[in-house]
């Protein structure tokens, strides 16, 4: 569909064989847009001034600074002057949550979570457990959603910030954001929601939802790696971590980012533009996909919410063998995937994230994410469904977890 966005999906001579490549794996990142690349390149070369210059060429640069931070207001409906440009989600999540840690230490030390924000968040929040802060760990449920409830009971009069992503990285699951944010405007909290992977993806109106502080990154969203932005709503007060120039109002000093700052324009406006054509685009691969393995594979499980997910994202646990082999025995087949499991000193962990959600480990280990992209095509899913059946059962044939199943049924 998006024609001209290199493919994620091509053949390549690998030796005699000539092989599929298949990118499913674009919550961890995607390409760069053509549209992106070309828009950034002037600025290497024939614009290169820096914005803070008075002088004709940092003139120049100042303008199109002005107009890409506008770019990547328009789509979130916030104002040009509460956009910051940053290096990445990661930084984008640290400066909003020791921003405000810092900001309010002396009001309080207690801040909110969730047990399956991305580690941008969670790390962060351990960081500060070290300080002296004090940091809630709200449960989800099976579908990994949290309870609202909870979070209202959590709340002291000592919290001052309730950080909650927008939708999960591994299972697509999507946040309350709206009722999350009110929970925390009745209490004169602030509410910080990483939207790393909401952007792009889901609409997202930021006049009429009680955020304060969001944070984004713009190689989700197919600019290159290395720059993020953040949303500050007029009014909320931070600290700043970064402390040098006057650039980015005060908030992050150092000399901007510029090729990049305009690349991450370029893709707020594309995504703008696509908005409609893309979410239907991924949800007809995504729900292609899961009826194609659903139909071709017995013991399937759907890990997140079944209806509030992100268009892209499919999260199955393929019972009884390893996501790590699978992913290993895909990855020989061209198609890129990824596992929950993270490797901690030489051994599998499962997902943090599947954990929180009650999964038993052996099925979070069982685990596999395909995030689709612009670039997907029918073609890319359905080699996969093709591919895919067979893996797997030739992984159940030796897994003995499998065959004490099967032999378990036989005996009736
Ligand atoms: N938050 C979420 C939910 C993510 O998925 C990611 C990256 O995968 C990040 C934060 C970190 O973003 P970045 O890679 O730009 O540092």
């Amino acid at each position: 569909m998006h024609q001209g966005l290199p493919s994620a999906s091509h053949g390549i001579a690998l030796g005699v064989r000539k092989m599929r490549r298949v990118y499913l794996d674009h919550n961890a990142t995607t390409p760069v847009h053509p549209e992106v690349l070309e828009a950034m390149m002037p600025f290497f070369q024939d614009q290169f001034g820096n914005a803070s210059s008075i002088h004709w060429a940092g003139r120049e640069v100042k303008k199109h600074l002005d107009e890409a931070r506008e770019k990547v207001a328009v789509p979130l409906n916030a104002n040009p002057d509460e956009i910051i440009f940053t290096g990445c989600g990661t930084e984008s999540d640290n400066m909003a949550i020791k921003g405000v840690a810092l900001a309010f230490q002396e009001k309080g030390r207690h801040i909110i979570t969730t047990r399956v924000e991305h580690h941008a968040v969670l790390h962060t929040c351990q960081f500060l457990e070290k300080m002296g802060w004090e940091v809630t760990y709200l449960s989800v449920d099976s579908e990994g959603l949290i309870d609202l409830e909870e979070l209202r009971r959590s709340i002291k009069p000592q919290t001052v910030l309730i950080t909650i992503m927008l939708a999960n990285n591994e299972t697509g699951t999507i946040f309350p954001v709206k009722e999350i944010g009110e929970i925390a405007w009745e209490r004169g909290i602030i509410f910080h929601t990483d939207a790393v992977q909401g952007v792009g993806k889901l609409p997202i109106d930021l006049k009429k939802l009680p955020v304060n502080i969001l944070s984004l990154s713009g190689h989700k969203i197919n600019t290159p790696k290395g720059i993020g932005a953040q949303y500050i709503r007029k009014g909320t007060k931070l600290a700043s971590l970064i402390h040098g120039g006057a650039q980015e109002r005060n908030r992050r000093a150092g000399t901007e980012n510029i090729p990049y700052i305009i690349g991450l324009g370029k893709a707020c406006e594309i995504a703008r533009r696509d908005a409609a054509k893309r979410q239907a685009h991924l949800l007809s691969l995504r729900d292609r996909l899961h009826r194609g393995i659903s139909d071709r594979v017995p013991h399937v499980k759907l890990n997140g919410h079944a209806t509030k997910r992100l268009p892209n994202t499919l999260n199955l646990s393929f019972l009884y063998i390893e996501g790590e082999s699978l992913l290993l025995n895909l990855d020989l087949e061209g198609i890129a995937v990824s596992s929950g499991s993270a490797c901690t000193s030489g051994a599998l962990e499962p997902s943090h994230v599947l954990l929180a959600m009650g999964i038993p480990p052996e099925v979070a280990q069982s685990a596999i994410r395909f995030s689709l992209g612009l670039s997907n095509t029918e073609a890319d899913v359905d080699y996969v469904v093709e591919v895919l059946p067979k893996i797997v059962q030739r992984l159940r044939y030796i897994s003995p977890l499998y065959q004490k199943e099967v032999a378990a049924l036989k005996r009736g």
